[in-house]
């Protein structure tokens, strides 16, 4: 009847009802008080609140997860993986296709909800994120049946190379594009008969307990994919530290992956790592600058929050002006406001934690001698967690700011002599990440030759944030171990085996 209250394990978020417990061995588990190693003494609470960061309003009650819903959540995935691995290549790639195809059927439902959960635009979620979850079932749904199984010889005998599944995989994910990144993972493990345990970020949990419903009612058994809820420290430690998982595929900051490598070496499980980045975009005197200027802006999708932004431009001296010019106009042409609005190009920032890191390192390059040419403070027409977008210059190469990931609307510029090839290529290699790089240049050969010098595992060359996923994705130095993409997933979830045979 419509008058009785909702159970508490459901969330009504933007009219659409979200189960807020774990989902382990295909059913609905609550965390137990006595199971959630609870620190707060405040309430011995089994769940934590999930808050909205448009508003700051809380959104839903979520099961808090600790070592029994880890070990819960790995012995499922363990005891369904012979079943999964042994399902024919066709039957995977069918179910991952029928997850597709509920994923396409609640487009809107999980559109609102990860709009309500993260802060990110409704429009790109329903028009390019959710789309694009289905695109990443579907690729690695029929890449599977593409994979080459190579046969050949060797003074007569045989050799067969297999994709074996590897075995159960846990997921980490972050925040600032929940289901996106989350299926970036899900579809090639599951396609390469590997089970897997998600453990979703604990400020957007909320699409990932959606895709359970999807992933169940596409006809998935019980216990090929499971997510667990709850923190990093509480649940990410024990399941990264199961002697039952097989590989870890980790998408999120560098202090983390360091700890999850840690554990891992425990049992030693490959890991996959996507972590944070400093990219550069470089602006060349023969750019296109209206391009350039398009290039830039568009860092502040996501409210900043993209791990392959290209947060620090590098400007040929000479066009330095004309470039500033272009980007400022723009600039002032963005809207900001509610993420749920058509007319909003940059929204709030994930968490008032969030923000107020954020705008630490806007302070300290400030109090540096940095200059805000536009921006450099929370937007106060708004409030809560809007920062305006904001470019610093007077940045030192050595400064923080120019060093260290801020993870918001929040970009650098610097300049390099006219004409100086190799101070540029210095600057744009100058940080500890190696994630990407972008190029405004109108000549092939200067681009050619750039590239070739960046420590990048992607470089754009005249565009931006164009992603093919038969393409190799993945960072060096301290953006990650391991690329993702194509037969490198594959290679990621599988356990290749040579088996050669005697004539
Ligand atoms: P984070 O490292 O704080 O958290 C990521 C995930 O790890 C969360 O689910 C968290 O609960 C979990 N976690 C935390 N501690 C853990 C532990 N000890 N053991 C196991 N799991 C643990 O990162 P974040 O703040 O959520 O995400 C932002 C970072 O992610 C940025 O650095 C960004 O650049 C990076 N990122 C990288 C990519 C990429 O593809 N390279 C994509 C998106 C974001």
């Amino acid at each position: 009847p419509p008058d009785s209250p909702p159970p508490s394990h459901t969330a009504t978020v933007a009219g659409v009802p979200v189960d807020t417990r774990h989902w382990i061995g295909g059913e609905r588990v609550a965390s137990s008080t006595a199971s959630a190693s609870v620190t707060s003494t405040a309430s011995a609470s089994a769940t934590f609140t999930d808050h909205s960061p448009i508003d700051g309003a809380p959104l839903a009650e979520i099961a808090r997860g600790g070592v029994a819903e880890a070990r819960a959540a790995v012995v499922a995935a363990r005891d369904a993986f012979p079943a999964w691995a042994a399902t024919p290549p066709a039957e995977r790639a069918r179910l991952l296709h029928a997850v597709a195809d509920g994923v396409e059927a609640r487009t809107e439902d999980l559109a609102a909800v990860e709009t309500a959960d993260n802060g990110a635009l409704l429009r790109s979620h329903r028009h390019g994120v959710m789309p694009r979850v289905a695109h990443n079932l579907r690729y690695f749904a029929d890449r599977l049946l593409a994979l080459a199984h190579d046969d050949f010889e060797t003074r007569g005998h045989t050799n067969h190379v297999s994709w074996d599944p590897a075995g159960p995989a846990v997921l980490i994910t972050p925040w600032n594009a929940p289901l996106m990144l989350a299926s970036w993972k899900i579809a090639p493990a599951l396609a390469a008969g590997s089970t897997v345990v998600l453990k979703p970020a604990e400020w957007t949990p909320l699409t990932a307990s959606l895709f359970a419903d999807i992933a169940h009612e596409a006809g998935l058994s019980a216990g090929v994919f499971n997510v667990v809820q709850g923190y990093g420290a509480e649940v990410g430690e024990p399941l990264v530290a199961d002697p039952d998982i097989r590989r870890i595929s980790f998408t999120g900051s560098v202090p983390t992956a360091r700890r999850i490598a840690a554990a891992s070496a425990a049992h030693l499980v490959p890991c996959s790592f996507e972590l944070g980045g400093k990219s550069p975009l470089l602006v060349f005197a023969d750019a296109d600058l209206e391009l350039a200027a398009d290039l830039a802006v568009e860092q502040f999708d996501n409210a900043g929050q993209v791990c392959l932004a290209a947060t620090r431009i590098l400007v040929e001296e000479s066009v330095r002006d004309a470039f500033l010019g272009h980007f400022l106009d723009r600039v002032t042409k963005l809207t900001q406001g509610d993420p749920r609005d058509e007319a909003t190009d940059v929204g709030p920032n994930i968490h008032p934690r969030h923000v107020e890191r954020v705008d630490g390192f806007v302070r300290r390059a400030l109090d540096a001698g940095a200059k805000a040419v536009t921006g450099g403070g929370r937007n106060t027409a708004l409030g809560g967690n809007y920062y305006l977008p904001t470019l610093l210059t007077d940045v030192a190469q050595h400064s923080e700011i120019v060093r260290e990931e801020v993870f918001g609307p929040v970009l650098t510029l610097q300049t390099f002599p006219d004409g100086d090839e190799d101070e540029a290529v210095r600057l744009a290699n100058g940080t500890r990440f190696g994630l990407a790089a972008t190029l405004a240049t109108g000549d092939r050969e200067r681009a050619d030759r750039v590239s070739a010098r960046l420590v990048a595992g992607t470089v754009w060359v005249n565009c931006f944030f164009v992603r093919d996923l038969s393409a190799p994705f993945g960072g060096s130095r301290d953006s990650g171990i391991g690329r993702e993409g194509g037969d490198w997933s594959f290679d990621f979830y599988c356990d290749l085996k040579n088996t050669v045979t005697a004539p």
